[in-house]
């Protein structure tokens, strides 16, 4: 009798946990907003190809030796843009900042409005000759796609930012609300010097804008397992950034009678520890907002199961953390990268050193990474010392709910037609970094295309935009522009 109750009971709560399910899936609905296509306008984009590729021929490239960098050819590539849009640098107001920081105002009729600010970055990453289809900086127009350092990372939303204004101010377009466009040099190597110190100037102006949007997040295709649509991924926060040198001291010597644990013996135990204990898995924030925005667009069983993160919680983590790069979306991650020891073979190191990078979600800091640090090692002979250079704590992450995120979400939807929508975190760091006090929205998302398996190409070879995907962005800004400023 108790064993008939007992399965009887274990049945009834299997049904409602069932029913639970189930209703938590048909209630599961899409997120995407419901609008149309529009057509596109008139740009003419065999000339805005030929503005991008003469962009790509400019070698702006930056370096963290000061030395290395030609600021020459940053001087040229501002008269290049002077050339190439005429009517922007003779209605807008700019100003050089910094030497080579660029902050173009268009002036909006209604004062009331708070401005919009459009990101990008001058500067691209240094190349290797080797293995490109066309050389890297011949901005060469072949087989559909301009190709070259900076296509994709961040000259073509750069270009594409400027050709939008320029077809508008042709077009006799007038903005209600100010548009600021910034254009940093040295976004590459930390964006100090440029977006840094535009950020500066725009705070010390006492100005707060609408929304930012800056580079950090694009259209992929194949990239969410479970999803073949295009998928706009829009950044709504970023990963902190801090870099630990553990070092060792020792007395040295000669190699032949060694202790029983050298410097690099020391240090190399206590990345060992760090690599055994990675910080915790946590599926929150825009990584979990992610689901909630492609779960309602995914087929049955997916769909279910993130309709209900609350039983399959774990079961995801463990998904995600099986994989790198969505590892790296759910926990604070540690990359062990430099190692010294003795300066020869044969001779004991009295100092060893290594370096462990660390991109950091918004649940930890900068402090409670080196406190988890000290504690994993547990060792007093491995001095923890923060690199001062690049420091960043995790951004504050920006609202999916409101009017910014809304008006970006509809034009992306309106020009670049069957791209979903959804937010995601930026796993490196972009110049928004500078910007986060400046609004509390801040997205960061360049309208192209990037296939699954041109992601690479990205500071790597043979890095093109295809003409369609550059024609999108055009009309995309274009867009983002009406529907904003209008
Ligand atoms: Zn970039």
């Amino acid at each position: 009798m108790a064993i008939c109750i007992a399965i009887s009971l274990l049945a009834a709560l299997l049904l409602i946990l069932l029913a639970v399910i189930a209703i938590r899936t048909a209630l599961f609905r899409s997120k995407q907003l419901s609008v149309s296509a529009i057509a596109s306008w008139p740009v003419d984009i065999a000339a805005a190809a030929q503005r991008l590729s003469g962009a790509i021929q400019v070698p702006t490239v930056s370096s963290l030796e000061e030395s290395q960098v030609d600021y020459g050819q940053l001087t040229r590539f501002r008269e290049y843009l002077s050339a190439a849009f005429p009517r922007v640098h003779s209605s807008l107001d700019k100003q050089v900042i910094n030497k080579h920081g660029l902050l173009y105002t268009w002036k909006g009729s209604d004062p009331a409005m708070k401005p919009i600010l459009l990101l990008a970055h001058q500067d691209v990453v240094p190349v290797t000759e080797e293995g490109w289809t066309h050389p890297p900086f011949s901005g060469a127009i072949a087989d559909g796609h301009i190709w070259g350092r900076g296509t994709l990372d961040d000259k073509g939303s750069l270009m594409g930012t400027l050709e939008a204004v320029e077809y508008l101010l042709n077009d006799g377009f007038k903005p209600a609300r100010s548009v600021y466009m910034a254009l940093g040099f040295d976004e590459e190597v930390g964006g100090r010097e440029g977006a840094g110190k535009i950020a500066d100037f725009l705070k010390s102006q006492g100005l707060q804008f609408e929304y930012i949007i800056d580079e950090g997040g694009a259209a992929v295709l194949g990239l969410v397992p479970g999803l073949a649509s295009w998928v706009a991924l829009v950044g709504t926060a970023e990963k902190g950034y801090l870099s630990l040198e553990l070092s060792a001291e020792a007395p040295g010597g000669h190699a032949a009678q060694p202790p029983r644990q050298t410097a690099i013996g020391m240090v190399a135990t206590a990345v060992a520890k760090l690599q055994k204990q990675p910080f915790p898995a946590r599926l929150a924030g825009p990584a979990a907002a992610l689901f909630e925005y492609l779960g309602p667009e995914m087929p049955f069983p997916n769909k279910m199961i993130f309709a209900n993160l609350w039983l399959f919680r774990s079961i995801v983590k463990g998904k995600l953390a099986a994989n790198p790069v969505t590892d790296a979306s759910i926990r604070t991650t540690t990359a062990p990268t430099m190692f010294r020891g003795s300066p020869q073979d044969n001779i004991l190191p009295m100092l060893a050193t290594a370096v462990i990078n660390f991109r950091i979600l918004r649940e930890d800091t900068t402090a409670t990474v080196i406190e988890r640090v000290k504690s994993v090692i547990g060792d007093p002979r491995i001095k923890v010392t923060p690199i001062k250079k690049n420091i960043f704590e995790p951004s504050p992450a920006s609202s999916t709910n409101g009017w910014s995120f809304e008006i970006l979400s509809r034009t992306i939807r309106e020009t670049l037609p069957g791209v979903l929508v959804a937010p995601t975190l930026v796993l490196g760091r972009t110049d928004c970094t500078y910007f986060t006090g400046l609004s509390p929205c801040c997205y960061r998302f360049v309208p192209q295309r990037i296939p699954g398996d041109e992601i690479a190409s990205l500071h790597g070879i043979n890095e093109r935009i295809s003409i369609d995907s550059y024609a999108e962005m055009i009309n995309f800004y274009i867009r983002l522009m009406q529907n904003s400023c209008g």
